[in-house]
């Protein structure tokens, strides 16, 4: 029997991971926790009765308190509540499916306590890898991939030495404005950017794809999940989204994880690794498929991407930057404050305008993210 936690389980990856719960009765779910979406969360408790559950809201808390007099369940808030759920004694996994660097203590948290970690929430290994790879070393708990790219290197990789690596084909779809100009770019609308050609996700990683700066964000997490140097990470725009990922060995032999789109699959694999189960999807018809096409990616409409690099090869501090610089431009493009190009254009500014802490701690690390907002907030 596996028993585990879910942060973020209001969320696109939240519900399918509950999803998988559903059709899996070896599983249960010893915690929950969500931002402000009482109704769900309310419902989710009904339905897999955790011991705890917290919202961030401390509000919302109180009143989901009293929605569930009836039930013997703990009603937490706040950062407490979330580090309360990633470390709960009863739970032998936590599912990181929160959004944004806010992942970065409850994820360090579960680890102290043991909790294997299925690993969604890129943004804190982006920031905090160097941190978060050791302390799983140390701690001797598994970091097993969700993001769909990193389950098909993993999976890939299953059974052969690491020694033998050469690179690692990152597939992207591309976004939905694949094969448009810069210029273009200046005009598209938040709906445009919230149309994924593939994949049905939340806003934040759905605007990340059509900027690239997600494509970015997965070269950084593959650095640090498969201790690569960026040279060994190519990334290549598949806009089919079937081959999710691939490795080349050192015969040049390339294994790759192919299949439809669905999420369920990486997050089963990750739950019950490494075991492969049943999963009721739709098989990939090659027939119907007929071709698969690869592109380079195009660094001059999608400038992020490089800027990642860039990031990533300064080290220390600047992926922080990166992130969160991104994490706030993306708030500002959802509520219409700016224009799409703006999100890369703000990025940049607040790389060039940061000094790199080498080896940064985790209170570096929130400092960071507060100083990149107040410069942020200092010029938009
Ligand atoms: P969603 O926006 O759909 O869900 C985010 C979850 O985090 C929700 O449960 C939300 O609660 C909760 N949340 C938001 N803000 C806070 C906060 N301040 N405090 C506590 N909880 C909060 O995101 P996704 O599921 O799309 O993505 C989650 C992570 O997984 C991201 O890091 C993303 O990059 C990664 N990922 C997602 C994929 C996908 O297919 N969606 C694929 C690969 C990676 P509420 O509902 O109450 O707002
Ligand atoms: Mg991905």
């Amino acid at each position: 029997m596996r028993r585990i936690s879910i942060l973020g389980s209001t969320g696109s990856i939240g519900t399918q991971t509950l999803d998988v719960v559903r059709s899996n009765d070896d599983v249960t779910v010893a915690a929950l926790t969500a931002g402000s979406n009482i109704d769900l969360l309310e419902k989710q408790i009904r339905e897999f009765k955790p011991e705890m559950a917290a919202l961030w809201d401390e509000y919302k808390a109180k009143e989901l308190k009293l929605r569930l007099k009836d039930m013997a369940v703990r009603i937490s808030y706040g950062m407490e509540g979330m580090l309360e759920a990633a470390s709960i004694e009863s739970a032998d996994m936590t599912v990181t499916a929160v959004v944004g660097m806010i992942g970065i203590l409850p994820t360090i948290a579960a680890i102290r306590a043991g909790k294997d970690i299925a690993l969604a929430n890129k943004e804190t290994l982006v920031t905090a890898g160097h941190i978060i790879m050791s302390m799983a070393k140390a701690y001797n708990v598994k970091i097993l991939p969700v993001d769909s790219e990193h389950s098909a290197i993993f999976q890939s990789l299953n059974g052969q030495d690491k020694k033998s690596l050469k690179r690692i084909l990152l597939t992207a779809s591309g976004g939905p404005f694949r094969g448009r100009s810069a210029k273009d770019l200046a005009k598209v609308t938040v709906e445009d950017a919230l149309k994924h050609p593939n994949w049905v996700m939340g806003r934040k990683i759905t605007v990340d794809s059509a900027t690239m700066v997600n494509k970015g964000l997965e070269v950084i997490e593959a650095k640090w999940l498969f201790d690569v140097d960026l040279d060994q990470i190519q990334v290549v725009v598949h806009p089919q989204s079937v081959i999710h990922s691939a490795v080349e060995f050192a015969d040049r032999g390339i294994i790759a994880q192919l299949g439809t789109p669905d999420m369920r699959l990486p997050i089963q694999y990750a739950l019950f690794y490494p075991e492969r189960r049943p999963l009721n999807t739709e098989p990939l018809d090659l027939f119907e498929l007929g071709t698969m096409t690869f592109e380079a990616p195009d660094p001059v409409t999608f400038k992020g991407l490089g800027l990642a690099y860039k990031a990533a090869k300064a080290g220390g501090s600047m992926p922080t930057v990166f992130n969160a610089a991104n994490e706030r431009a993306v708030a500002m493009f959802l509520d219409r404050k700016i224009g799409f190009p703006d999100i890369a254009n703000i990025i940049e500014f607040s790389m060039q305008m940061h000094q790199v802490i080498p080896e940064p701690s985790v209170e570096d690390i929130l400092n960071t993210e507060a100083a990149t907002y107040d410069f942020i907030e200092s010029r938009w």
